[in-house]
């Protein structure tokens, strides 16, 4: 429980970056790794001091040390974690047949090496930092607010509204600026001789969706049909 409630504490740090959907994942090597595809650090030590700067850029001489944070990492939860589960339930049949009966001397051991461990952790005298570089966005589709923890290189990354569900693609410009363009698909009026344009999001293109074309004026929507099959060469 221990090891499951620093997990979750970590993961509170980093709520407005978890999908919604992922609020019921609870195994906490699984949770460590939600984190760590956040954000690449979720798992590492840290310390933090802070200094005046004589010249703006240049690293102050003088650093006064806040603290340390030592983070119950994904490895220590693989080594550890998993291996007590089979210890909050009794034997099988089946087991007390077959297997060896349960190490308890083993067990013990590994007890006091997690609450070691632990303990460091819990001495820390900073904990649950997460630094990073954020780009926001007032979604255009409905109005929530978007933040997504970006990397200082120019990649280009993948965001969502977890409110609506847009899709984005985001990309870090410079200091202050990023850039977000909307994941959407492009589609041909299908009305004869009409060369208007539709953009649909991702999510919107799915049966029942209809719009209105604003180059003909007449209405379309998205269903499902049975068409008669191409015909497609042989397979080798
Ligand atoms: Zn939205
Ligand atoms: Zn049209």
């Amino acid at each position: 429980m221990a090891m499951e409630a620093l997990t979750y504490d970590r993961a509170y740090a980093y709520r407005q970056e978890i999908p919604p959907k992922e609020y019921e994942t609870w195994q906490p090597r699984k949770v460590m790794q939600l984190l760590i595809d956040i954000d690449p650090n979720a798992d590492k030590n840290s310390s933090i001091a802070f200094g005046l700067e004589e010249e703006a850029g240049k690293p102050a001489k003088k650093m006064a040390m806040l603290g340390s944070e030592e983070v119950l990492n994904l490895a220590t939860l693989k080594k550890h974690y998993d291996a007590l589960g089979s210890y909050l339930h009794m034997p099988t049949l089946k087991q007390m047949f077959d297997g060896p009966s349960p190490d308890f001397a083993q067990l013990k051991e590994r007890c006091e090496k997690i609450v070691a461990y632990l303990e460091k952790v819990l001495a820390s005298r900073v904990f649950n930092v997460t630094l990073g570089q954020f780009a926001t966005l007032e979604c255009v589709r409905c109005s929530a607010n978007i933040r997504k923890r970006v990397p200082f290189a120019s990649e280009l990354l993948e965001a969502k509204c977890f409110n609506c569900g847009a899709e984005y693609r985001v990309r870090n410009e410079s200091d202050q600026q990023s850039l977000w363009e909307p994941i959407v698909e492009e589609i041909g009026c299908p009305g004869e001789s009409c060369a208007g344009k539709i953009k649909l999001w991702r999510d919107e293109i799915k049966r029942g969706t209809w719009w209105t074309c604003n180059s003909c004026g007449k209405a379309y929507e998205i269903c499902l049909s049975i068409a008669e099959k191409e015909a497609t060469p042989p397979s080798e």
